[in-house]
């Protein structure tokens, strides 16, 4: 499969899994063949090799349950997974948050024979939300085609999942939408990577909370825009900084790829309504002075991931009818 994976799946997929493992909690959902979401669940994810591989197993049999449908009848499974992923060998290492480093572990081989031979398929978490929001925009505006879009993530880091022409772009070295490390500022503060400035120093979860520390135990995102809302111009500043910031990030990858959609995700953007409109303003205001950023209508394409349904579980679960259709037939 090489590069990339396509999004639309195959005629008749079945049902899938799709599980998205994060550092503290694991989301599953099934996903009917019509691709609508059958039932979702949320549980601990346990750390290390086996606690992984258990906490996937339990995933895929209660998600199961929940959907009254028995594990044999689960035509594919697909995992998103923070870390290092080989998609083509169904692994991945260096996901620190997990417990995971030092040798590969083998999930997609391991997981598959714990579920009796069932498809598996591995890929980053980000890509998974991409793929997902690809997935919800088809599902919504099923006559657009096929999707383009950028899944950008305001977490920890900053980075983008990228489906273009419905297809998943990974880049030859799995470093496509990772333009959290653009440098902006050639005398910005030193990145975590090795240069200086770079974009996810102003742009990401983390900027917002070294720009504006929390001080009652909320999410650093949530005061802020509370204090800008009761005026206070210190706030108001490093908010409208970072709506700058965000729509710097949304610009890079327009201007990269020409995404049709920028679908804002990750902690940030639970923030909803009042994070889009700054970044709407911010973009807006970029275009007033060039015609060329007018024309390309940059607010006009930025979106909120979906508060309630959880893409990356979804985007997994459309990932697995693509493994299902490789391995049709093991049972
Ligand atoms: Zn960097």
């Amino acid at each position: 499969m090489g590069e990339s994976s396509t999004v639309t799946p195959v005629a008749s997929p079945g049902l899938s899994v799709g599980l998205d493992i994060g550092g503290t909690k694991t989301l599953a959902v099934v996903l009917a063949p019509d691709g609508t979401v059958m039932a979702q669940t949320r549980l601990a994810t346990s750390r290390g090799h086996h606690g992984v591989l258990d906490g996937a197993v339990r995933a895929v049999e209660g998600v199961a349950r929940a959907a009254g449908v028995p594990v044999e009848e689960i035509t594919g499974v697909g995992v998103g997974i923070p870390g290092l992923v080989d998609a083509d060998e169904g692994t991945v290492r260096h996901a620190v948050n997990l417990g995971l480093d030092g040798e590969p572990l083998e999930l997609a081989t391991l997981l598959s024979a714990r579920l009796g031979g069932v498809g598996v398929g591995v890929e980053n978490d980000l890509n998974v939300a991409a793929v997902g929001a690809a997935h919800l925009v088809e599902t919504a505006e099923p006559t657009t085609g096929s999707t383009d879009l950028a899944f950008l993530a305001l977490g920890t880091g900053l980075a983008a999942g990228i489906v273009l022409d419905g297809r998943l772009r990974r880049g030859s070295h799995g470093a496509a939408g990772e333009i959290g490390h653009v440098p902006v500022d050639p005398s910005g503060p030193p990145c975590a990577c090795g240069q200086r400035g770079c974009l996810e120093l102003y742009a990401s979860g983390s900027a917002v909370i070294a720009a504006w520390p929390t001080t009652t135990g909320r999410p650093a995102p949530v005061e802020l825009f509370e204090a800008a809302d009761a005026g206070d111009p210190a706030a108001v500043a490093v908010r409208d900084r970072y709506a700058r910031s965000v729509a710097a990030a949304v610009r890079m990858l327009v201007l990269s790829v020409d995404v049709r959609y920028v679908v804002l995700g990750g902690g940030v953007s639970q923030l909803g309504e009042p994070l889009l409109r700054v970044v709407q303003e911010a973009l807006e205001d970029e275009s007033a002075a060039s015609a060329f950023l007018r024309s390309l209508d940059l607010p006009g394409r930025v979106r909120l991931a979906p508060g309630r349904v959880p893409v990356g579980a979804v985007g997994a679960a459309v990932v697995g009818r693509g493994y299902a259709a490789r391995v049709p037939d093991l049972r």
